[in-house]
């Protein structure tokens, strides 16, 4: 059960990292109840939480979240002390402090840059960061920590992420155009001259004159045509000498 629990605990935090460059040492955003839940149960969160998510750890909190519950008084000191050993980031609320839950919510907002891994067991904060693409959230169920699975709002900005990757960009589509044009000779009309682009060329028309043998020049001779018309064949005349003309030759050869 314990294995199953780290496993699906990997499986969460790998889609984060993959999708939106979350890395560690992971920055865990924690607010008062989170640190009450912690006292009560008595759990370390600077050992349990690197356990469960197979990696370093920053715990945070803001200045709102500690004002607040040191304002709660007696009833939550074990959850202040906890709160108050951990990093403070700045959250733009120096000058009047607001609730821990609206603290956290704002500084989600930018998640897909600051990255933050919010825990609390703030059921109303859960809900508004449940409508916040890449915030991750974790809480105590019983005394286990649990990385809660990807809200589809994570799940939809994933998959749009995923396909900006493959779309090209204006000039992307421009370049190949005119580099598709260049090899098939087909020209589309485009609104801006594509030699305005460094490196790209508008091909001359017609074949490389480079690579062309120079044409041989019929030249048409009328008057050899007329030799040619004219001149028929000549005739071998042979001579024909009859049998008995050359009988009497040899007899002559033989007498002299
Ligand atoms: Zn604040």
């Amino acid at each position: 059960m314990r294995l199953k629990r780290h496993q699906k605990a990997e499986r969460n935090i790998n889609f984060y990292c993959v999708n939106f460059g979350f890395r560690k040492p992971f920055q865990i955003l924690v607010d008062g109840t989170f640190c009450m839940a912690s006292a009560q149960n008595r759990v370390q969160l600077r050992e349990d939480i690197p356990k469960y998510l197979g990696g370093e750890v920053k715990l945070l909190t803001t200045q709102c979240v500690i004002i607040e519950t040191e304002a709660l008084g007696a009833a939550v000191r074990p959850a202040m002390h906890i709160v108050k050993s951990f990093g403070i980031h700045k959250c733009g609320h120096s000058k009047k402090t607001i609730s821990g839950a609206n603290c956290i919510a704002s500084m989600t907002k930018e998640n897909m840059n600051t990255r933050y891994i919010v825990a609390t067991q703030d059921k109303a904060l859960q809900n508004i960061l449940y409508h916040l693409p890449a915030v991750p959230v974790m809480y105590f169920n019983g005394l286990s920590i649990i990385l809660k699975a990807p809200s589809p709002a994570s799940l939809v900005q994933a998959k749009e992420r995923k396909q900006s990757r493959f779309q090209l960009t204006e000039h992307e589509n421009k370049v190949l155009t005119s580099m598709k044009n260049s090899t098939t000779g087909i020209v589309t009309s485009t609104t801006e001259d594509s030699t305005s682009y460094p490196g790209v060329f508008t091909r001359a028309k017609g074949p490389n004159p480079l690579s062309c043998k120079p044409k041989k020049k019929k030249i048409v001779d009328e008057t050899v045509i007329e030799k040619v018309k004219n001149t028929t064949k000549r005739k071998r005349h042979r001579i024909k000498i009859p049998q008995h003309v050359k009988e009497e030759l040899k007899k002559m050869k033989q007498v002299s």
